[in-house]
């Protein structure tokens, strides 16, 4: 089966600084997976490769079997990325907002209708959605912009720490929806600091420190590869120690 997100041998670097080092990585379809790293690992560099916004020097991608960069308008219409930092236009109300998206990915207005009436009750978007966005909340932006995300019903959503700054309701009600869309066959991608979160809904969870895959797999195969008992932190915290086996950071000449 076309795997939902299949990196091969991706290499990127800016300048001297090699970011993601020869990164292979297969997503299958209907997975949830965790994509975790300390800071600066190389973690938002190749969700931006994955969604065709930088392009790797050597290696390729492929999203539900397009291969970026070759046939990116067909892998960027599989996929959503939400950011970490959501992007709305202050002078549109975020039903303005989301009627935008819906164009721009041919979503005829009856369907978007529809997706956007379910969104708004899943998420609680019903007494902001007619407001103007440069009034809302960093939560209720969060909202909008991941509903913008799923309006046109992606195969892949290529999320950066989806739940920074949501309520506990809202985690809850987001994890909901990760699930659902898995369980109907989709893909969700998410990068997180949030270890309990990772722990909590991933089916599969990928460590990346200095540009390189250093675990993957289940929490159960990370727990047996870093010969740990205990909660992920743990895993985390051993794998990722500055302080044994470090490899500096990685430079190309
Ligand atoms: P964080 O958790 O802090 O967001 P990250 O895992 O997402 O980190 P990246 O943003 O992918 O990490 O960065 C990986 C490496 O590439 C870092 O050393 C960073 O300094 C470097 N880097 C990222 N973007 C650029 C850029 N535009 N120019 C030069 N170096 C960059």
């Amino acid at each position: 089966m076309t795997a939902a997100i299949d990196i091969q041998s991706a290499h990127k670097r800016y300048g001297q600084k090699i970011a993601v080092h020869d990164l292979t990585l297969t997503v299958p379809a209907g997975e949830l997976f965790a994509f975790l790293g300390p800071n600066g690992a190389g973690k938002t560099t190749t969700i931006k490769m994955i969604c065709g916004l930088l392009h790797p020097q050597r290696g390729t991608i492929h999203v539900c079997g397009h291969a970026m960069g070759v046939n990116g308008l067909a892998a960027k219409a599989r996929i959503a990325y939400v950011p970490d930092q959501p992007f709305l236009y202050d002078k549109l109300t975020g039903r303005e907002f989301l009627h935008f998206v819906a164009a721009m990915y041919h979503v005829a207005p009856e369907e978007r209708d529809t997706v956007l009436a379910d969104l708004s009750e899943q998420l609680v978007m019903g007494d902001f959605l007619d407001k103007l966005t440069q009034s809302y909340s960093h939560g209720m932006k969060q909202k909008v912009v991941l509903a913008s995300a799923l309006l046109h019903d992606p195969d892949v959503l290529v999320i950066d720490e989806p739940m920074v700054g949501l309520d506990p309701r809202t985690v809850r009600m987001v994890k909901d929806l990760f699930r659902q869309r898995t369980q109907a066959g989709k893909t969700v991608f998410m990068s997180t600091h949030t270890l309990e979160i990772a722990e909590a809904v991933a089916d599969r969870i990928g460590i990346i420190n200095h540009g390189r895959v250093v675990a993957l797999g289940k929490l159960s195969e990370l727990r047996a590869q870093a010969r740990a008992e205990h909660s992920l932190e743990d895993i985390f915290l051993q794998l990722t120690n500055p302080l044994v086996g470090a490899t500096e950071d990685a430079v190309e000449l």
